[in-house]
């Protein structure tokens, strides 16, 4: 059995509930989807593609060389190899793991998870519309809508009545891959989350790194 996998990196999370908490990096290659402005082209996209196929055991080996005990299982789309997260979790007791996912492939890893950051993507990204497969009935999931512009609330408050998820479990973030958007769109954005009652999540490694990749 082996792994379609992008990169493994130590740093910490940049985004979402857990803002700050030293991690590991799983990022897992393939994704469903085609974001116009997807940060992580190098995951899917054959022009710019670095994957690799590796086995099991030397991914665990080289997240067990990191001192951290927390994974963030990224891509891509890493419910596309979910039978495979869920081999290398068993494998590794006495470590936490959040796997982030655009929330269109049913999870069949939740009770191995703390949690899901399901970003569905809307009508910004280019992509059709898709169901919500990741419902907000799972206590574990919370939902990340990548924000470009003011005019994208319309449609992003709509998405959130009509699948019925609770306002506290609602993350809007700033599209950007450099300090200076992030900067800029972060200040509207903020007064939006104050106003409707989201949350707001930065996308810290960006501030702090650009897009510069593996740290
Ligand atoms: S779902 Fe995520 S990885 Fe896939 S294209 Fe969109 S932003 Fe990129």
């Amino acid at each position: 059995m082996k792994l379609l996998l992008n990169e493994i990196f130590y740093s910490i999370q940049g985004e979402g509930p857990n803002v700050g908490r030293p991690s590991i990096f799983l990022r897992l290659g393939g994704c469903n989807l085609a974001c116009s402005w997807c940060d992580s082209k190098f995951t899917w996209d054959p022009k710019v593609s670095d994957n690799k196929l590796v086995t099991i055991d030397s991914t665990i080996k080289k997240i067990k060389s990191f001192p951290c005990k927390h994974l963030v299982i990224t891509g891509g789309e890493p419910m596309m190899q979910q039978d495979k997260i869920a081999v290398i979790l068993k494998r590794l007791p006495g470590y936490t793991a959040e796997v982030e996912t655009n929330g269109s492939i049913s999870s069949k890893i939740s009770p191995l998870v703390e949690q899901i950051n399901c970003s569905p993507k809307l009508s910004n990204s280019g992509n059709k519309s898709y169901p919500l497969k990741i419902k907000p009935s799972n206590k574990k999931a919370i939902y990340k809508f990548v924000v470009q512009k003011k005019s994208d609330l319309k449609e992003i408050k709509s998405y959130i009545k009509s699948n019925k998820i609770l306002q506290s479990k609602v993350y809007l973030m700033p599209e950007g891959i450099k300090r200076s958007e992030i900067l800029t769109r972060s200040k509207w954005l903020i007064k939006i989350c104050k106003k409707e009652g989201y949350n707001f999540t930065p996308r810290l490694h960006i501030m702090l790194y650009n897009d510069k990749r593996g740290i």
